[in-house]
């Protein structure tokens, strides 16, 4: 919707928006008032209503409208346009007044119904036994409240002749989903079930799922189906109460029962959501991506499916895993906004639980268990090939052949050359077979797509962006932000200059490098700093965004400097691979160099 974008943006009063939550005060063309990203005592934070943006001269963030309600209410991009146009009274595109007329009227029918369940639970006696129910199976009082958990009582119509005395047509009670049409008249939809709302990022209620409590009754889960507010595929349960620690961890969980996902908050695992039913949809997929998890931290967020543990045998998990990887790989690449540039995917690892376990048994019974079970979880890739592997007889021949058959396909669509490439030699390593042979049975099975950029050369080392300026090999754009990123954070807090491992090799731009050892000597930017370095230092601080706290800064330089290791290995790992095709030097030693780079980067990937 790039015309509502450009509309909203236009309409936006940003000195009003933002006024709202920081005093202004005029000053010529622009406004001032105190940064709400860092503390401060003369006002630093401007906003220019000409340009729309806003900008702190103390701790560098910038934006405009929408980073603005991004940052501060936690709201994904689409959710800021929507919220914006509605205040700036344009119609987006795709909705008009009856529609959000429509709407709205489903959203009102919806709560009527919650508080139509939840009165149910706690004032009649079948109610009762409903949160009997709850008791037994652990949930708190707390819990239903956060939830609104409620009850459909075992009435044919009870819910509708409530709506209708409420006021909602039958129409809109059909439409809603919460009334059914049959030939022998109209019947709730939902009866003698334990009732859970189904909210969207926003909290509002758009659906429901009705659980059975008693044997006997048809279906274990009755949803709510496809309405004008509801795509069971494109909602995440619990996605609301969830967002922020998914922010502020970088990792999102994702299990497959709402009921699994209540317990686990219950338990205190805050970031986790439900997909209700399937692995993950690749709307689900996109929607997790959109949040830009790795917005805030600069580094390594991820997105962890919980799969139920099975009966012997495993082939369901690996069927689930080939099916994520299907929904991975399908997902087309997001078109970052402007400043951020080409992003990568957000990865997707994988958590088997204990045999017969789901995420509800363990979050009841052993939370820490299920934490340590999520913090192990791997890329999917390696969990496929393992599922792969366990089954496979490596010992002879005609096994390895196999085991390769199937698992040479599972790379033929990973974008990521260097990945690309470690899994082969993985693969290499479990066969024997030589990994230049399996680079070329790869390059058979890829098959050109029409909608893929084509696949960069393996030389061309790791990331899209690796600009070729002057016959001289630029550092990838993604590895200059990420150094600037992490010298910004480390000049407003230099103590921690020290207090990880990073060498300073990895930092490619000397200045910054020059900086970090300034900074690792106990040296602050001051006036001993060189003007070179005391000029960088300072516009250092206009390049990152503010972290709300020193926490979350520490958390993020250490994320950073993980991540600048990383891409380094994988850039060392080239080079090495490159001399050893140029046959530069000595063989033996360049390819023990590159084992045990491919290891260091292997430990590193799982180092969380
Ligand atoms: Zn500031």
């Amino acid at each position: 919707m790039p015309g509502d974008f450009d509309l909203v943006k236009e309409r936006i009063d940003l000195v009003q928006l933002i006024g709202e939550k920081v005093p202004l005060k005029r000053a010529g063309r622009t406004y001032k008032g105190l940064c709400p990203f860092h503390a401060e005592k003369t006002p630093s934070f401007t906003v220019d209503p000409e340009r729309r943006t806003y900008k702190c001269f103390g701790c560098g963030v910038f934006g405009d409208a929408f980073t603005w309600l991004e940052k501060q209410d936690g709201l994904d991009a689409g959710e800021a346009l929507r919220v914006l146009a509605d205040r700036a009274g344009v119609q987006l595109t795709r909705r008009t007044p009856e529609v959000r007329e429509h709407e709205k009227k489903l959203l009102a029918a919806n709560d009527t119904a919650l508080f139509y369940f939840r009165q149910a639970l706690r004032g009649t006696t079948a109610g009762k036994a409903a949160a009997e129910y709850l008791v037994q199976r652990g949930i708190e009082p707390a819990t239903v409240e956060r939830f609104g958990l409620g009850y459909a009582p075992d009435i044919r119509d009870g819910l509708l002749l409530y709506l209708r005395k409420k006021g909602f047509t039958d129409q809109e009670a059909i439409a809603a989903g919460l009334v059914i049409e049959h030939e022998r008249g109209l019947f709730d939809r939902f009866r003698d079930r334990l009732m859970v709302p189904i909210r969207d990022s926003k909290g509002r209620t758009v659906a429901f799922a009705g659980r059975a409590m008693r044997a006997g009754q048809p279906a274990k889960y009755i949803n709510s189906p496809r309405t004008d507010l509801f795509d069971k595929s494109a909602t995440l349960f619990a996605l609301d109460v969830a967002k922020t620690q998914m922010r502020r961890s970088s990792e999102a969980v994702i299990v497959e029962g709402q009921l699994d996902a209540v317990s686990c908050h219950q338990a205190g695992l805050d970031n986790v959501v439900a997909s209700m039913g399937t692995a993950l949809t690749v709307q689900q997929y996109q929607m997790l991506n959109d949040m830009r998890l790795d917005r805030e931290q600069g580094a390594n967020a991820r997105a962890i499916v919980a799969f139920d543990g099975d009966a012997p045998g495993t082939a369901s998990a690996e069927k689930r895993g080939r099916e994520l990887l299907r929904v991975i790989y399908s997902a087309p690449d997001r078109a970052g906004r402007g400043e951020l540039g080409r992003r990568e995917r957000l990865p997707v690892h994988v958590a088997v639980l204990p045999e017969g376990k789901d995420p509800d048994d363990l979050a009841r019974s052993d939370p820490p268990g299920l934490r340590a079970l999520l913090k192990e979880a791997r890329p999917v890739l390696e969990f496929l090939i393992e599922q792969v592997r366990r089954r496979s007889d490596l010992a002879n021949p005609d096994g390895r052949r196999r085991f390769l058959a199937e698992t040479l396909p599972l790379l033929a669509d990973e974008t990521d050359p260097l990945t690309r490439d470690l899994y082969l030699g993985t693969l290499s390593r479990l066969t024997g077979a030589g990994e230049e042979t399996l680079r070329q049975e790869l390059a058979g099975a890829r098959r050109p797509r029409g909608m893929e950029r084509p696949p960069a050369p393996f030389s061309q080392g790791p990331g899209p962006a690796r600009p070729v300026e002057n016959g001289q090999r630029a550092a990838p754009s993604g590895q200059r932000e990420l150094e600037r990123y992490l010298m910004a954070q480390l000049v407003q807090f230099p103590e921690e200059a020290g207090r990880f491992e990073l060498d300073p090799e990895n930092l490619t731009d000397p200045d910054l490098r020059a900086i970090f050892e300034l900074l690792r000597a106990g040296e602050r930017p001051g006036p001993r700093y060189p003007a070179q370095l005391a000029a960088v230092a300072a516009a250092l601080g206009a390049s990152a965004p503010q972290p709300s706290d020193e926490d979350q800064a520490v958390r993020a330089i250490e994320m950073a400097a993980q991540r600048l290791r990383d891409r380094n290995l994988r850039q060392r790992i080239e080079e090495k691979r490159a001399a050893r095709a140029r046959g530069d030097g000595d063989i033996g030693g360049l390819d023990a160099e590159i084992d045990l780079l491919t290891d260091e980067l292997t430990r590193l990937m799982h180092a969380r």
